[in-house]
């Protein structure tokens, strides 16, 4: 019925691109850049498509913003996050997501977006910083040298709520260095490479803002409101499929993510409109983020990806999954 409602941008989810420079490695491979931003919301695969993959792929893919490989994480955050993230002042509660396959900058351009937001926020309300790592459908707390397990619980207020989760109360801007540096030493690396932990898990950073409704920008009603802001830093992407290519087809089957699946249905259902089932409670990452995600929830989700041949086949993932979220 809203359907002419200016609001009605707003309730969308926000999808943007962002594009990593070739690294290294991959110039010394003599890859070349496979993609190329030609304005701000269009990005094209530069070469020719062959006969049969005409048929079966896009050369051009739109979406609210792309960024070009030489854009700052500053420019990202202005332009993909802020808005979303800052929503969390008038009560609102959001989440901003990461995406994309391992290497391709998800931490990179989460780790500075974290940042920028509490730059803005600190000074003016009570912030709260938790943080969890989702690794194997467990969840672990971040700000705890505890690795036991977090059960999560049904509130009948809140929602969804997890057990004994710490919750620190940010004093500044050096001490939300200090959290984040110890959640860094926190995060799960065990026998495997902390490339392979991290191409396996999802962290969760939340800020939680505790305030009197009189704080809330625009808001007169007097009592006590309490909004959060999830950065969240998801699994690889090749982790959500089954058709890697040939490469990195490794134990097959056992790579595939439960939480990163489910947040696909869970993304692609929400942008089709809020009605119907949503599975939610089919993975511990959606049922985390629930009052995050649904409702009048705020959502972004910045797909990052590698401009290397090597990775098109990856990287046209990203972009289909970035297509259904729209
Ligand atoms: P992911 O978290 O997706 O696995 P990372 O964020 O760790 O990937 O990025 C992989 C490497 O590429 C890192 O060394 C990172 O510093 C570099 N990198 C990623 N994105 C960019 C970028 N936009 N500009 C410059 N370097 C980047
Ligand atoms: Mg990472």
């Amino acid at each position: 019925e809203a359907m002419q409602d200016p609001a009605d941008r707003e309730e969308r989810i926000l999808v943007s691109v962002r594009l990593r420079p070739l690294n290294d490695k991959e110039r010394a491979r003599n890859d070349v850049p496979e993609w190329e931003c030609i304005n701000d919301t269009t990005i094209i695969y530069r070469s020719n498509l062959s006969a049969s993959d005409r048929s079966l792929y896009p050369t051009a893919y739109t979406f609210d913003r792309v960024f070009r490989a030489d854009a700052s994480t500053r420019q990202v955050y202005e332009e993909a996050a802020k808005e979303v993230a800052l929503s969390v002042v008038n009560g609102i509660n959001s989440s901003i997501f990461a995406y994309g396959q391992t290497s391709s900058g998800k931490t990179y351009t989460m780790s500075g977006v974290t940042e920028y937001t509490v730059e803005h926020t600190e000074r003016e309300f009570v912030l709260k910083f938790s943080a969890i790592e989702i690794y194997n459908e467990s969840v672990r707390d971040l700000l705890s040298t505890d690795s036991t397990p977090l059960r999560l619980l049904d509130d009948p207020e809140r929602g969804t709520v997890i057990e004994r989760l710490t919750e620190a109360t940010m004093r500044d801007w050096n001490h939300f260095k200090e959290l984040i540096s110890f959640c860094e030493a926190q995060r799960q690396i065990g026998e495997t490479s902390l490339n392979e932990a991290s191409s396996r898990s999802h962290q969760i950073l939340r800020l939680t803002i505790e305030s009197s409704a009189c704080e809330f920008l625009g808001n007169d009603k007097s009592s006590s409101l309490a909004a959060s802001v999830n950065f969240v830093d998801l699994a690889g992407s090749e982790r959500a499929s089954q058709t890697n290519s040939a490469g990195t087809r490794l134990k097959e089957g056992c790579h595939i993510n439960r939480s990163l699946l489910t947040l696909g249905t869970v993304i692609r259902k929400l942008s089709k409109g809020r009605n119907g089932h949503i599975p939610f409670r089919d993975s511990k990452l959606t049922r985390i983020l629930q009052s995050s995600l649904g409702g009048n929830a705020r959502t972004a989700i910045i797909c990052t990806m590698s401009p290397a041949r090597i990775h098109v086949e990856q990287t046209r993932n990203t972009l289909l999954f970035a297509s259904c979220a729209k």
